[in-house]
């Protein structure tokens, strides 16, 4: 089941320092449970930590509780705060997981020695947790219908995966000085005074709950995270709430193939388009970007030399307004922010205007995003934005009850939707030499997209180059029905004309 989260906040007024150090305390002892359990969980042959938080309390409570040595570790923790760690620990350790088999799909995906049936089975094998592990674990899988009659070598084909898991294996989560906790619907209480509301949280020490006042009248629900900010001697408290998934409207709902991009933020198969060129803003950023990393460096050397003079009052003024990260860092946030609303709006007005049943969109693992990007925005930004807009799309796409899915993207851009030729790409038109058939190039691709999900031959598996040579195959098969279908004409007329002049 897919749960959509949204994160709200509230902050805490400044506290004092007995409820500092408890919370430091808590903070200490949560990050060893942590840290804890991502050691114990993390390795490439612990499957017990599997796709859902619900399997991973299944799997690991009943053992722990069990397990003598954990008790001993664990005697300090109330037993709510180091099942709260063990969720947080699951998590981390669920999407390095799913980064990890990211990953290996691309590394298998570049293989060029393995055929499509090998290719598929690697790609099932890297579908999921659940599927790759008893892969490791030297064990058999239980393989689905579709690849039973797929012909391969399982054994080295699992020796391959094994080899390139590990190489795609980083460390494991490090160990650091955790600022936050998470603490569950038990923990936590509301109260309301003539001063303010108060949340109370049970910490480290037993029975005992400590009173933070905070700055609304908000009274959270759920499983809140806390996070200390020790500079400051407060607290921000996150909760992760379930949003409402949106009603559906009536009317029948489509299946809608869609183009992605920088300058249109969503082109349909239905021939629309929702968003505007956010190139400008990424631009600007791009820009701002470099005069102030050119402007820090300069600040940098001043600093030193004031240092070096001796004058450390200027200095501490200079490296608290001119290099602080801080600052800068919420510099560059507030300069995406028009990225996102606009791509954010963009997601919005399509999904009320159009309601799909179904979104049809291209498969990650192979990318052609950096072909539209403009002139002078970096790379990490244009990742960036194409990583947030995919995750907007996922985000709104449940919220409005609509299935996603993934299709091969190679060619859908340069691929004629009515006769299948291959045609040209310039700028923002498509033509099609063969058919002479004109469209906007997003729109055109959007429809290719669409189709992608009905062809049985061109799945997700295929390589870009198998890709082309599928569809120049079938070009060249097209021709020679036309071919033939002509020919037996053309030989009845010179029969009949044989029979007239007899
Ligand atoms: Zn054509």
């Amino acid at each position: 089941m897919n749960r959509i989260k949204k994160n709200i906040k509230q902050y805490s007024k400044k506290l004092d320092q007995p409820t500092m150090m408890a919370l430091d305390n808590t903070c200490i002892q949560y990050g060893n449970a942590y840290n804890y359990f991502t050691s114990r969980y993390s390795g490439i042959n612990s499957s017990a930590i599997t796709v859902s938080q619900t399997s991973t309390r299944k799997n690991c409570r009943d053992v722990l509780v069990k397990d003598k040595t954990f008790q001993k570790q664990m005697a300090k923790v109330p037993a709510r705060f180091w099942k709260s760690a063990l969720d947080d620990a699951g998590s981390t350790i669920r999407s390095m997981w799913s980064n990890l088999l990211n990953k290996a799909r691309k590394k298998i995906a570049e293989n060029e020695n393995l055929n499509d049936d090998q290719r598929q089975y690697c790609f099932w094998c890297l579908s999921g947790q659940r599927q790759i592990s008893p892969v490791l674990a030297y064990e058999e899988p239980e393989l689905p219908k579709s690849l039973k009659k797929c012909e391969f070598d399982r054994h080295q084909l699992d020796n391959l995966l094994r080899r390139t898991i590990r190489k795609c294996k980083g460390a494991i989560p490090v160990n650091r000085r955790k600022r936050s906790f998470l603490i569950d619907a038990q923990q936590y209480s509301y109260r309301d005074t003539e001063e303010g509301t108060f949340i109370e949280i049970s910490t480290m020490d037993f029975r005992k709950r400590i009173s933070i006042p905070v700055k609304d009248k908000n009274h959270l629900k759920g499983s809140l995270r806390v996070v200390v900010d020790f500079d400051n001697s407060s607290v921000v408290i996150n909760s992760l709430i379930m949003a409402k998934k949106k009603k559906r409207k009536p009317g029948r709902r489509k299946a809608i193939g869609l183009d992605k991009g920088m300058k249109k933020t969503v082109a349909t198969s239905t021939g629309n388009v929702y968003g505007m060129d956010v190139n400008s803003f990424a631009k600007e950023k791009s820009d701002w970007e470099v005069e102030r990393n050119a402007n820090r460096n300069r600040q940098r050397s001043v600093w030193l030399k004031l240092l070096e003079s001796g004058n450390d009052q200027l200095a501490d003024i200079i490296l608290a307004n001119n290099i602080g990260d801080k600052h800068y860092t919420k510099q560059a946030n507030r300069k995406l922010e028009p990225i996102k609303s606009n791509m954010n709006h963009a997601l919005d007005e399509f999904f009320e205007t159009e309601n799909p049943r179904e979104i049809i969109v291209e498969d990650l693992t192979w990318s052609k995003w950096d072909s539209g990007k403009s002139p002078g925005v970096n790379r990490r930004l244009s990742s960036w934005m194409k990583g947030y807009l995919d995750e907007r799309l996922i985000y709104k796409a449940e919220q409005h009850n609509c299935k996603v899915t993934y299709v091969n993207p190679a060619y859908t851009s340069q691929l004629c939707p009515k006769c299948h030729h291959l045609g040209r790409r310039q700028g923002e038109s498509f033509s099609c030499p063969n058919c002479g058939h004109q469209a906007d190039a997003d729109l055109n691709a959007a429809k290719n997209i669409l189709d992608r999900k009905k062809d049985t031959e061109i799945t997700i598996y295929i390589k870009a180059k198998d890709v082309k040579k599928i569809i120049l195959r079938r070009i060249e098969e097209e021709q020679q029905k036309q071919d033939t279908s002509k020919k037996p004409k053309k030989a009845k007329k010179a029969k009949k004309k044989l029979r007239i002049n007899n």
